[in-house]
Parts: structure tokens; sequence; C-alpha cells
């Protein structure tokens, strides 16, 4: 096999592009696909100071390094939800890398904050753990990039994950998300812009893009996503995928040129959300009282405005770091 650009011998293949491409190759086509992507969905101007969301697997880590070499301002922020092993590997692997290329990284951590991490204050709660964790992690993420005044909350979610969510989304026919699901959510009021540059790279492609980077990641998945239906649908498209190369690619991206219009047409009626303001910490929702996190915290009598605390305390040392390293290459001592 050669590669498709110099002739060489290829390391990895592309089978729905029918390509193949040597490893300077390869990193430059990932590479040029997250800057179309980009381009394409216009996710963010050049300029922006973005926050991603570090989970310490290949894609976040992958995307760190490919919006660094891109030239980007991007910080991480690792949310450190203390599920056992998997949370102490995983963000190991985080804070190595981020030592690595020498990059800011966030870390957030219940621990720290409540002393219990996500086991104990999910036996407090009638909220199944995947719901809670994606529900605190949306919560940190929205006020790290809003209290920061980052333009966007970046997320590593590759190909394979939209269109598993897609699939799910349709088999339940869930309606509201179906009109959601895009790779880049403008913001609103009290509500960072969410934007996913991995949307159209698969997970395969990216795990080769780690090992040509020998970018360290952690392998394992997380204990509590076995038995998720979400891995039953994203088996039966890799099954799809194995028998007609390029099919993922055609139902996710042929949804966003094609199909998500006929969810939305017609039913801007249905689209009227009424928003307050949560009574705590003020973020919007849809219940009169409190936003979701609060309610959860309060519920296992823990301080929600605490996590805002501590967000705001990391990212003022960072700010005065900052500045004391200015100062110090400003006067020659660095
Ligand atoms: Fe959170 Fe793990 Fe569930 Fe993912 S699988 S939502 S990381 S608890
Ligand atoms: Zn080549
Ligand atoms: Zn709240």
């Amino acid at each position: 096999m050669k590669c498709l650009k110099c002739n060489e011998k290829a390391v990895l293949e592309i089978k729905r592009h029918k390509a193949a491409f040597c490893k300077t190759h390869y990193i430059e086509h990932i590479q040029n696909q997250v800057a179309k992507t980009i381009k394409k969905f216009k996710l963010f101007p050049p300029k922006a100071k973005l926050i991603l969301a570090i989970s310490g697997g290949k894609d976040s880590l992958a995307l760190w390094d490919i919006l660094l070499d891109l030239g980007y301002n991007v910080d991480g922020l690792y949310i450190d939800l203390g599920i056992d092993d998997y949370s102490t590997n995983s963000r190991h692997k985080s804070e190595k890398f981020s030592e690595k290329k020498q990059s800011n990284l966030y870390i957030i951590s219940l621990k720290e904050i409540y002393d219990i991490g996500l086991n104990n204050i999910s036996k407090h709660t009638s909220r199944k753990f995947c719901s809670l964790c994606g529900m605190i992690k949306r919560y940190i993420m929205n006020k790290t990039a809003l209290l920061g005044d980052y333009y966007a909350v970046v997320t590593g979610h590759n190909l394979d994950d939209e269109a598993t969510s897609l699939l799910g989304n349709l088999l339940g026919w869930q309606v509201g998300y179906l009109k959601r699901q895009e790779p880049n959510m403008p913001p609103s009021e009290g509500l960072a812009r969410k934007v996913k540059p991995l949307c159209r790279l698969s997970e395969r492609e990216m795990a080769g893009y780690c090992v040509l980077k020998n970018i360290d990641y952690i392998i394992e998945e997380c204990p509590m996503a076995k038995g998720a239906s979400s891995i039953t649908y994203k088996e039966a498209l890799n099954h799809l995928e194995a028998k007609s190369p390029g099919i993922k690619d055609q139902f996710y991206l042929g949804f966003l040129r094609d199909g998500q219009d006929y969810f939305r047409d017609g039913n801007s009626e249905k689209e009227e959300i009424d928003l307050y303001h949560c009574s705590l910490c003020g973020q919007p929702t849809t219940s009169q009282d409190k936003c979701n996190f609060c309610k959860q915290m309060v519920r296992v009598n823990l301080d929600p405005l605490k996590v805002n605390e501590n967000i705001k305390d990391k990212l003022i040392h960072k700010h005065w770091l900052t500045i004391i390293f200015t100062y110090l290459i400003l006067f020659g001592y660095c």
C-alpha cells in the first residue's frame, strides 16, 4: 500500500476515503480535516480563546495536540469526578500531556471541593450515574467558559459519537435533540457556545493519530459505561461501516446537510421553552426554582456555589501566574 500523497510506504489506510498515507501525510490529513471542519461550520475565529474538555482519552488529547499545532489559543479543563482508578489514571495522563505540551490545564475536582466523589453523591440521588455525571460535567464546563471569558467550550466528540447519538435520537424520536444536534451550538444568555471539531473524524482515525504522534492516552473505558445502550448502537454502526465503508459519514453528515431541517421546519412553536434563572447560581433553567446541578447538590447537603468559587480561584490563580511570568520575561529574569 502506497501513500496517496508521496508514494512512499503507507502506514495507515482510511477505507471510507479509499486512501492510505505515510506517517507525515496521515498527520497532515487529520489536521487538515480538523481545520476544514472549523472553517465549514464556522466553529471559532483564529484568535479565539478556547477551553477544551479533557478526559485523558484519545479524542480530547489528540484534539488538544491538533489545535495547538494549528496555532489556536486553547486551555484544557479536566473534571475529576472521583470515579475510582479510572479518574486517577485519566487525570494522570491529562497532566502528563499538558506538561509535555507546556499548556495550561485546569483541574476541577469534586473530591477537592466536597471531600466526596461522584460514587457517594450518586447514592443520595435518584438520577442514573451517567446522567448525573453528564449534568455535572456540562455545568462545570459551562461555568468555566463563562467565568474565564472563553469564546467556546470545545469537546472531542468524534464521528462515531455523533452518529451513535443520532441513531439513539432517531430510534427514540427525540425531536428536541434532533433539532439541536449540531457541531456548533451558538451561545445564549448564561450558556456558552459548544463546538465539536472532530465530528468528521472516526474513532479509529483518532487512535491512529495518537499512535503516530506518540500521545499517551487512557485506553480503558470508564467502568460505568458498561451496558450503556450507546455501546450497542455503536456496535451496530461499526457492523454497517465494515460492510459499507463511509456509511457513518453519510448518515451523520447527510443528516446535517439534508435531514435536520425536516425536524426544524414547521415546529418553531414547539421550540419555545420558558427559561428562568436558578435561585442559587443564576444559571438558565427550565425549572422555576433551582437548576438541576444546584438541586442535586442541595439534596446531598452540599453547597453548589462552592464549585463556582473553586473555578474562580483556579482562573484567578492562572491569571496572576501569567502576569508574574510576563513581568519576569519583560525584565529579563527568564
Ligand atoms: Fe460519566 Fe463514565 Fe458515564 Fe461517561 S461512562 S457519563 S464518564 S460515568
Ligand atoms: Zn506520504
Ligand atoms: Zn444553579
